[in-house]
């Protein structure tokens, strides 16, 4: 039997053969002969993806037929030389692979925030605040993630949680804000793939790469996920409405207003509509309308009536939450 030491010995100038500027780990990690997502391997030299690594394999193949032998097992973060089967040894040169592909933090990482970074390009960036890339028209869900992962005690919680592995959603979300947070990128923006692909298989296409807004989406996401770091985004509402009834009279209709049967409830919310006045931006000369945040939530304060067209509504504040999203209501 060879003595697996010896065989350690040979493999030199690892790192040297590494095209890092080639690797890109935002993609499905699907076999690019094969489409499989098992087993996967990635060739750190051109950087494609090729399932393996026994005899006739493709990464086994790849790795005869164009001498590509450096590979790592995208899910067991194992290095190997291919086609000779023999694992090379994690050293620290090869950790910031490691950390790309997976980021990982401590708190004392969360602590050390807001810092810069630099890319392979030695581009500096403030880390956490990079692109997510507009694949064709994902840019409603790029604004929401963006937003979520923005909110500490949500990213804190994405960040420090190894994986979720009950929800695909919720793993795939984890490994997107992991990723826009992390110090150790090799280009400074991010390729939302593989959770974009997970919400049109879990939303049964409803959103896509093709399709979706904002709102719809993020109500969507909020309660998908139910996640208990989302409860600084929940709120306490009482709504009361009273019915009104036309009646006809002498000549003319008149409404009444069934105050006998006012009904209140209280409920939970992820997000406050407010009236904003409607902005014209045709002209950078044009001065933007400031609005006092007090009188848009003058619709909350438990007397401004709301009127529907079966009832009036009033809404009172209960219970504010730590951050609160406000969506624009169109006024009718
Ligand atoms: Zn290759």
């Amino acid at each position: 039997m060879s003595n697996p030491f010896s065989k350690k010995r040979k493999i030199n100038n690892v790192d040297n053969s590494i095209h890092r500027e080639l690797l890109d780990f935002d993609f499905e990690k699907v076999c690019s002969v094969t489409l499989s997502p098992n087993n996967v391997y990635c060739c750190l030299v051109c950087g494609k993806y090729f399932q393996g690594k026994a005899k006739s394999s493709p990464a086994y193949n790849h790795s005869i037929s164009v001498n590509h032998h450096i590979y790592l097992n995208l899910t067991s973060e194992i290095f190997y030389q291919l086609p000779d089967d023999v694992e090379i040894p994690k050293t620290h040169e090869l950790q910031d692979i490691i950390e790309y592909l997976n980021p990982t933090y401590t708190q004392r990482d969360i602590d050390l925030l807001p810092r810069i970074s630099f890319d392979l390009n030695s581009d500096k960036y403030l880390v956490g605040y990079v692109g997510l890339n507009n694949i064709k028209q994902n840019d409603y869900a790029n604004v929401i993630v963006q937003a979520l992962a923005h909110i500490e005690p949500i990213r804190n919680h994405y960040l420090l949680t190894k994986n979720h592995p009950q929800s695909p959603l919720n793993e795939t979300l984890g490994n997107l804000i992991k990723k826009m947070w992390s110090p150790h990128l090799f280009k400074s923006h991010i390729a939302p793939h593989e959770f974009l692909n997970c919400v049109a298989r879990t939303s049964k296409n409803k959103f896509t790469l093709e399709k979706g807004s904002p709102k719809p989406f993020l109500l969507w996401l909020l309660n998908k996920l139910n996640e208990k770091s989302f409860d600084c985004l929940r709120g306490k509402i009482e709504m009361t409405s009273t019915p009104i009834v036309a009646h006809e009279g002498n000549d003319k209709v008149e409404f009444i207003t069934l105050e006998s049967k006012t009904k209140t409830v209280e409920q939970k919310f992820w997000m406050l509509s407010v009236e904003v006045p409607s902005q014209s931006f045709a002209t950078k000369s044009e001065k933007i309308q400031e609005v006092l945040l007090e009188d848009l939530l003058l619709k909350y304060d438990g007397e401004t009536k709301t009127q529907g067209e079966k009832d009036i509504k009033t809404y009172r504040l209960v219970e504010l939450p730590e951050y609160l999203i406000l969506t624009k209501q169109s006024k009718i």
